[in-house]
């Protein structure tokens, strides 16, 4: 079956040359001449030998040198024929994409860049006949089109080609692709000394002269492919439970995001986190702990697609990167897992038995998204507080993770508190909701309920005060409430060092010096309570 991800890759390059023509009313008649052959050609490298040959024949009715002027209405009925070989197959690329054979990215093949074009495809033919794929680039800037969206697993060029100058592109795949070991061959009639050591000086992994000899080619890529393999299994994933790593989880969300800007295809992300896991090493052992990181990992990678990627992002966290998937798919299939999951009972060392739950949030990727892993990792968070065992979908929830800045100005000088609190008044943030709150003097402060642990809190806290001055609030609230969601900064008139230096010593995060412009303390606080929202 011809992989999913070439056919795309095809269907969307003809739709981009023929939303080029529909712009002009009439195309130079070489120029639908070179669309065919190219189309000729790529179909037939990538297997879709009817398109091949339809394209074939039509290259008969047109002129390779004519610059004649052909009106694009009439080229019409052709355009048409061609975008129906595509969307009448789409029901069968879309279950290519679903069926577990189908996993484009991770397919295993060589591309050959050569301008000579029998050569190509006698490598392609002894390589194929081996069981190793092989896809035809005849110039250099087809070559680097195919690396980047075929990401392939070898590559074999010459020097020569017609548009640039061999050693170039591997200078440029050896750049592009030096962490995942690639293997980069060059072949060349030019076996001078010289140039095969500017070719391994370059990053190329190889030289080899032509004439190739066959018998030993073969075997030669075999050996390489099975490096690379071997070299990036060894680095990509995780010893323990067998899903990929951090690094290669990196690594294909780079890919897939690259992959969905081009294609304009939709994946999802999806965070997961085993709940009270250091339960289960408490009362149990790490040992029993590994079991249980190691049996989870074993369920996900039997439920999950061939195309789908499992990874361990760190810890007791992994994440799955769902190919061609939406959101509600990924939320049914996380559904069946939490399910089956929790039908597993673990029992060590004649235990009683127990079981473990995770909870999940899923992020869909949208063009130009750059926050998925974020927007995953809220989802994840949201659900551990709505009580965990559960996977909430990033999109669907989003009121719920709408945040909350409370700016609360204590003072007993009211002429300081309208200053300031009217100055705020005028930052409308995106990001979260602004709520300001005055107090005249530190007690009533501390005796109100202002506090909520999901919301998030910049106190701004006069020194001297009736009842309660600055620092006594400041010590109460240091030692009473968690730190990380609670900016305070201080008003100070006193500009001692002393005072200053026991405000910040008690847990100020910083101190502003009356008298003081509004503006500037507006200016201040946003700069300080950005962290707050990252
Ligand atoms: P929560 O539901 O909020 O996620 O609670 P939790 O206990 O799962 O989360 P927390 O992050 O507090 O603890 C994670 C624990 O996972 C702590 C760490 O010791 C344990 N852990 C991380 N990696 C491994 C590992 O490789 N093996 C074992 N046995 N434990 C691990
Ligand atoms: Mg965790
Ligand atoms: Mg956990």
């Amino acid at each position: 079956m011809v992989p999913t991800n070439y056919k795309k890759m095809l269907a969307n390059r003809m739709e981009q040359d023929f939303s080029k023509w529909q712009i002009q009313q009439n195309i130079e008649e070489r120029e639908v001449y070179r669309f065919l052959h190219t189309l000729k050609g790529t179909a037939g490298t990538i297997g879709i030998m009817e398109l091949s040959e339809f394209c074939g024949k039509q290259l008969e009715f047109f002129t390779e040198e004519s610059t004649a002027l052909l009106p694009v209405q009439s080229l019409k009925p052709l355009m048409e024929t061609f975008t129906d070989f595509f969307t009448s197959e789409q029901p069968i690329i879309e279950e290519a994409a679903r069926s577990s054979e189908i996993a484009p990215v991770k397919e295993s093949f060589v591309l050959v860049i050569d301008a000579d074009a029998t050569f190509a495809a006698s490598v392609k033919d002894s390589l194929e006949e081996r069981g190793i794929s092989v896809v035809i680039a005849l110039d250099g800037k087809k070559g680097m089109e195919f690396f980047y969206t075929l990401q392939p697993q070898m590559v074999l060029l010459d020097r020569n080609l017609p548009d640039v100058d061999g050693f170039d592109l591997v200078t440029q795949i050896h750049e592009a692709a030096k962490n995942s070991f690639l293997p980069i061959a060059v072949i060349s009639a030019d076996d001078r000394i010289e140039t095969q050591i500017q070719a391994m000086e370059l990053g190329a992994t190889d030289f080899l002269a032509k004439p190739l000899n066959m018998s030993f080619f073969v075997p030669y890529v075999n050996n390489r492919l099975r490096n690379q393999k071997e070299i990036s299994q060894g680095t990509l994933y995780d010893e323990l439970t067998g899903a990929g790593n951090r690094k290669y989880f990196n690594h294909v969300l780079l890919q897939m995001t690259a992959l969905a800007e081009k294609m304009r295809t939709a994946f999802t992300l999806v965070l997961l986190d085993l709940d009270h896991f250091k339960a289960v090493n408490d009362n149990y052992g790490h040992c029993a702990g590994d079991e249980v990181l190691r049996i989870f990992s074993q369920l996900l990678m039997n439920t999950k697609r061939e195309s789908d990627y499992f990874f361990r992002y760190g810890g007791e966290e992994f994440a799955l990167i769902l190919p061609d998937t939406k959101a509600q798919t990924a939320s049914d299939l996380l559904d069946r897992i939490h399910s089956a999951f929790a039908e597993t009972a673990f029992s060590f060392d004649d235990s009683e038995p127990f079981h473990v739950s995770f909870s999940a949030g899923i992020s869909e990727y949208r063009q130009k998204q750059d926050a998925l892993v974020s927007m995953a990792d809220r989802a994840l968070y949201q659900a551990k507080k709505n009580g965990r065992n559960q996977t909430l979908i990033y999109e669907r929830a989003q009121d719920d993770f709408r945040r909350h800045l409370n700016i609360i100005i204590v003072d007993d000088d009211s002429l300081v508190r309208k200053l300031v609190s009217k100055q705020f008044s005028g930052w409308k943030p995106e990001e979260f909701d602004l709520r300001i709150e005055e107090y005249a003097d530190g007690a009533s402060f501390v005796e109100s309920e202002w506090f909520k642990p999901e919301e998030n809190y910049m106190i701004l806290l006069d020194g001297i005060m009736p009842k309660m001055d600055g620092l006594e609030v400041l010590n109460h609230v240091r030692n009473h409430y968690p730190h990380e969601n609670i900016i305070i900064s201080m008003l100070t008139s006193r500009n001692s060092e002393s005072d200053i230096v026991l405000a910040l010593k008690s847990g100020a995060d910083d101190y502003i010096v009356k008298p003081f412009y509004a503006q500037e303390v507006v200016a201040r606080i946003q700069r300080l309570t950005m962290r707050m929202f990252k």
